[in-house]
């Protein structure tokens, strides 16, 4: 990626085909889309890329087994389309980045042999719906080699267990390798840049996007022929923009994840709690070396805070710890996030837990600004494959095709899973640091690591204990568009999921490291650290830690 800088020079200069709103896996997947189809590209992103749910789901690339549940119980056919189309997507989104996006086997537990028939059938539902893109066989295993397996699971009354498989990735990592691809190929890409208006031609027809530079606080235009509105839960904000006081479409849930020590259950199996007091299904599942569990689901609005509370921790440990031999306790765990999924609403009368995960193409007759509305990671390709079908429709351009379902993503050329060897050898570096860098950056790993060529001490932990080196702040800075402290430690390096308490205690070095790449003036870096640090300390207070 470009500096910040140099980007927003060209953007400034440069009128585009299309101008994507919204820096999440959605829009990071239409930019993508669009520019190699030959669209002059630009994106742009309030926050920080990856900033809202698409760095805050439960990790899973999958057609979803509730989902299918609901299909077969409610005889619902569109949901039934919804689990097969996502379990393409599935496969495709593990090929296209092997290094960042890997198969899971899960297992559900069952305590009667009528549970066992159940989740029998309905596992193998889900490998036939798979089809050519299955992963693995679901399979039953026993009440003694499920206790092998995983001896936190309780004893009394377990039946068995059935193993299935879906997909596991980093998120927030993916978003980044999305637009690090989108820019490779000649796209423009700018975080800290918010949509606050639009100029209109004439005819009613939006031609430009009126930019609020966050950094430096100036506004900006942007020409485009086209916007596509790529919001996620903010997208009816951006509705209103373009056509004010139109009906909103989107019901939004919140959902809270914990992480815990990956020794606090004796086992590295991911494991499906097939029903929660609310009718959900909760997963605990091992991720970046711990154990992450989630997830709740309550209807909020946008002006609720995306923080995980005490209670909603509570809730968590209490639905898990009914299967565990061992309950977990709150003290135990070491971070946590929210997210708010951005639900279409297509029947009021619905709870948000029965709502599809399915998206929708929305095109505004009277401004032409076209929307993504709802959908999941898992199928962020196709709903970019169908926003830019729609986009080039309305251009009036000749149609080619979508080529995303092979497009392999930055990193991933020539990485193989022992990679890390590589790394170990060519820049003698430890093999924890080596496994990290390989699942963080793909070969782009060698670019971070030739930074501590000319300066050795970048291969110095970013906090002691952790895998993060320094050289990766150089690198998120200089390649990665990172501006602020928590750019680094939550979404590039992943180490605010990992442990807050390391987290903050990174801060001084990071915002060192930063200030010198940055500019920043003393005092700037003396603020940024102590705004992180009580950030975090703030969230480790409202869990009760
Ligand atoms: C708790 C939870 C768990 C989930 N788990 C899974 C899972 O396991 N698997 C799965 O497939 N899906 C999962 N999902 C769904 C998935 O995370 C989302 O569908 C997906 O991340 C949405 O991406 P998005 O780009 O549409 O939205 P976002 O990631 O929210 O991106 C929208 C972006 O738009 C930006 N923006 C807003 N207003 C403006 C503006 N005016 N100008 C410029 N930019 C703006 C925001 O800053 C934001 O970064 C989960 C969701 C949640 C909440």
């Amino acid at each position: 990626m470009k500096s910040r800088a140099t980007a927003l020079n060209g953007i400034e200069k440069s009128s585009f085909d299309l101008c994507v709103i919204g820096g999440g896996a959605t829009g990071a997947g239409c930019a993508l889309d669009a520019q190699l189809r030959g669209l002059k590209t630009v994106l742009v992103e309030a926050g920080d890329f990856a900033c809202a749910t698409s760095s805050s789901s439960t990790k899973l690339i999958h057609g979803g087994v509730r989902y299918l549940e609901q299909a077969i119980t409610e005889r619902d056919l569109g949901q039934y389309h919804v689990v097969k189309r996502a379990l393409r997507e599935r496969k495709i989104m593990l090929d296209n980045a092997p290094f960042l996006a890997n198969p899971l086997e899960l297992v559900v537990p069952c305590f009667s042999r009528r549970e066992l028939y159940y989740f029998r059938i309905g596992m193998k539902l889900y490998d036939w719906i798979s089809g050519r893109n299955l992963l693995f066989q679901s399979r039953l295993l026993s009440r003694e080699e499920s206790l092998r397996r995983m001896p936190m699971l309780k004893p009394d009354r377990l039946a068995g267990t059935i193993a299935y498989a879906d997909g596991q990735f980093d998120d927030a990592r993916y978003n980044i390798a999305l637009l690090q691809t989108f820019t490779k190929s000649g796209g423009e890409a700018l975080n800290y840049a918010r949509v606050t208006g639009f100029i209109k031609s004439s005819a009613g027809q939006l031609v430009q996007a009126r930019i609020h530079n966050g950094l430096s606080g100036e506004y900006f235009q942007i020409r485009a022929k086209a916007f596509i509105n790529a919001t996620g839960p903010f997208a009816d904000g951006i509705r209103d923009l373009a056509r004010p006081g139109v009906r909103h479409r989107l019901r939004l849930s919140k959902g809270s994840h914990i992480l815990l020590p990956l020794d606090s259950v004796a086992s590295s199996d991911a494991l499906l709690v097939p029903k929660t007091d609310d009718g959900r299904v909760i997963f605990a599942i091992p991720w970046c070396g711990r154990l992450l569990v989630g997830t709740t689901d309550e209807e909020i609005t946008l002006q609720d805070e995306m923080i995980v509370r005490k209670e909603e921790a509570e809730y968590l440990l209490k639905q898990l710890n009914r299967y565990l031999d061992r309950p977990l306790n709150r003290n135990q765990i070491v971070s946590g996030f929210a997210g708010m999924r951005p639900l279409v609403a297509s029947n009021n009368a619905r709870g948000t837990k029965a709502l599809i995960r399915d998206h929708e193409v929305e095109v505004d007759s009277s401004s032409g600004l076209i929307s993504v509305l709802g959908g999941k990671w898992t199928t962020y390709r196709a709903m970019a494959e169908d926003a830019i079908d729609t986009a080039m429709r309305c251009l009036a351009m000749p149609m080619v095709p979508c080529i995303t379902g092979k497009h392999r993503l930055t990193g991933s050329e020539k990485w193989s899973a022992n990679f890390w060897e590589e790394l170990v050898r060519a820049y003698g570096i430890s093999i924890e640091t080596a496994r990290h860098l390989s699942h963080k950056f793909g070969t782009v790993a060698r670019a971070v690591l030739d930074l501590t060529k000319d300066n050795p001490g970048l291969k110095e932990p970013i906090v002691e204990g952790s895998a993060s080196v320094l050289a990766e702040v150089v690198y998120g800075v200089r390649e990665e568009m990172a501006t602020t402290i928590e750019d680094i430690i939550a979404r590039r390096t992943g180490l605010q999921f990992y442990s807050w308490e390391q987290a903050r205690a990174a801060a001084p070095a990071v915002g060192a490291i930063m200030a010198g790449e940055l500019g920043w003036t003393p005092n700037q870096q003396k603020d940024a650290v102590e705004e992180y640090v009580n950030k975090i300390s703030r969230l480790m207070q409202l869990m009760g830690l």
